[in-house]
């Protein structure tokens, strides 16, 4: 498949569980929910086609999800594309001149490979870059 794709919209929430309702109400079901602490937060992922709606919960007051929040109230948080090979991703993005939140892909959730790119020099979007995770034996 020609990359990236489109793999989930991520939506800010307050509380998962309304979340979930309003989404249920739509006519989407959420695969499960994860903790995912290095991110401060709790997320559900729903299926909607070939791509997903990610629920993000703060876990605490320092969360990013919990100042977004704070600033905007619940709503789009960011996009994600799935890339084959985050690492030559990044590198190529750092060399357009994109600018990346970390400098190594940290842990997202279902140990994916994740990195944000900064709204600033994406058009005003928050850009999330995802590799699955590798197979484990
Ligand atoms: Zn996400």
């Amino acid at each position: 498949m020609k990359e990236p794709v489109l793999d989930h919209i991520g939506i800010a929430v307050a509380s998962l569980g309304e979340g979930l309702a309003l989404y249920r109400a739509l006519g989407l079901e959420a695969e499960g929910t994860e903790e995912v602490p290095g991110q401060g937060v709790r997320v559900a992922f729903l299926p909607a086609g070939d791509a997903r709606i990610e629920l993000l919960e703060p876990l605490g007051e320092d969360s990013p999800i919990a100042r977004h929040l704070d600033r905007r109230g619940p709503g789009i948080h960011h996009i994600c594309l799935r890339v084959g090979d985050i690492r030559a991703t990044m590198a190529r993005l750092r060399e357009e001149g994109f600018e990346l939140l970390s400098e190594e892909p940290q842990e997202g959730a279902h140990g994916m490979l994740v990195c944000f790119v900064h709204p600033r020099s994406a058009g005003g979007v928050l850009l999330e870059l995802s590799q699955p995770a590798p197979s484990r034996p």
